[in-house]
């Protein structure tokens, strides 16, 4: 097992790539302390072996801490959580820009905060962000806010890379292009003509199909195995050839 003797954080483990990408770090031995803020879709890892569900809001800064705090070592934190915002800068209000650059983005710096003094402890960690290729990689239509916070994910992982490159410590973002997700699902119908609205979003895509969130999470795997041990400060598109 690739992740055996290691212990991951895993936010917005409930469903889509976090939950994807608990399972499979749970399947390479990983001790996965999965959380999500909704307590119910944590019940799926009910008798899954090596995985805690545990209720967590990224919103909260000292709930944050008190996770990392209650966790036996850390090696691994997956910032999964975010949220899509759909529309133009015309269109974006006060509430929504907050609100998404909060969880997309101060959520991550929240937990790196809390997780990063325990990693260099214990001489080394692996930090993954989710950020997508819809930031500083792509501009897409309808997502101002989601993009600048994508991209601001990605200044971010660059910045603790840089300044903990020499003390073991590994700090990468994930680029996905369009995962079906329950989210996304969502947002297809939220449309007035979803099906019109998911062919859009298959139309972006060059292999002609969304990618599946288990086809997100080997990358997730990969940089928080010791096999990414050359690896930091980049930024990973799985995106079916989108930028291509
Ligand atoms: P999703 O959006 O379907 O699920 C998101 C999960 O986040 C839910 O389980 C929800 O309960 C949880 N969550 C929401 N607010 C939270 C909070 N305050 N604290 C903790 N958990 C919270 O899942 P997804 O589509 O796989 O998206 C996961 C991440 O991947 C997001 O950051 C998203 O921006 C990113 N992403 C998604 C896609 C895509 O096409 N689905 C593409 C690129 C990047």
């Amino acid at each position: 097992m690739r992740l055996k003797n290691k212990t991951a954080l895993v936010t917005a483990a409930g469903q889509g790539i976090g939950y994807a990408s608990a399972l499979a770090l749970a399947a390479e031995g990983a001790q996965v302390w999965a959380t999500d803020v909704n307590a119910s879709l944590l019940e799926k890892f009910r008798g899954v072996e090596r995985v805690q569900a545990v209720q967590l809001d990224v919103l909260d800064k000292d709930a944050i801490q008190k996770v990392v705090a209650g966790m036996p070592a850390i090696d691994v934190l997956f910032n999964c959580a975010g949220y899509v915002h759909n529309g133009t800068i015309l269109q974006a209000t006060d509430e929504e820009w907050n609100f998404a650059l909060n969880l997309n983005v101060r959520a991550q710096f929240w937990a790196i905060q809390a997780a990063l003094p325990r990693m260099l402890k214990q001489g080394g960690g692996s930090v993954i962000n989710m950020a997508s290729v819809c930031s500083s990689i792509k501009g897409l239509p309808n997502r101002f806010i989601y993009g600048t916070s994508k991209a601001a994910v990605i200044g971010l992982t660059k910045s603790v890379a840089a300044d903990y490159v020499a003390d073991g410590i590994r700090c990468n973002a994930i680029c996905p292009g369009t995962v079906d997700t329950p989210s996304l699902a969502d947002r297809i119908n939220a449309n007035a003509d979803p099906q019109a609205a998911r062919k859009a979003f298959i139309a972006r895509q060059p292999m002609g199909r969304l990618a599946q969130a288990h086809e997100i999470a080997p990358l997730v795997v990969f940089l928080a195995s010791d096999e990414s041990v050359f690896v930091t400060g980049q930024a990973y598109a799985a995106d079916g050839g989108i930028t291509i």
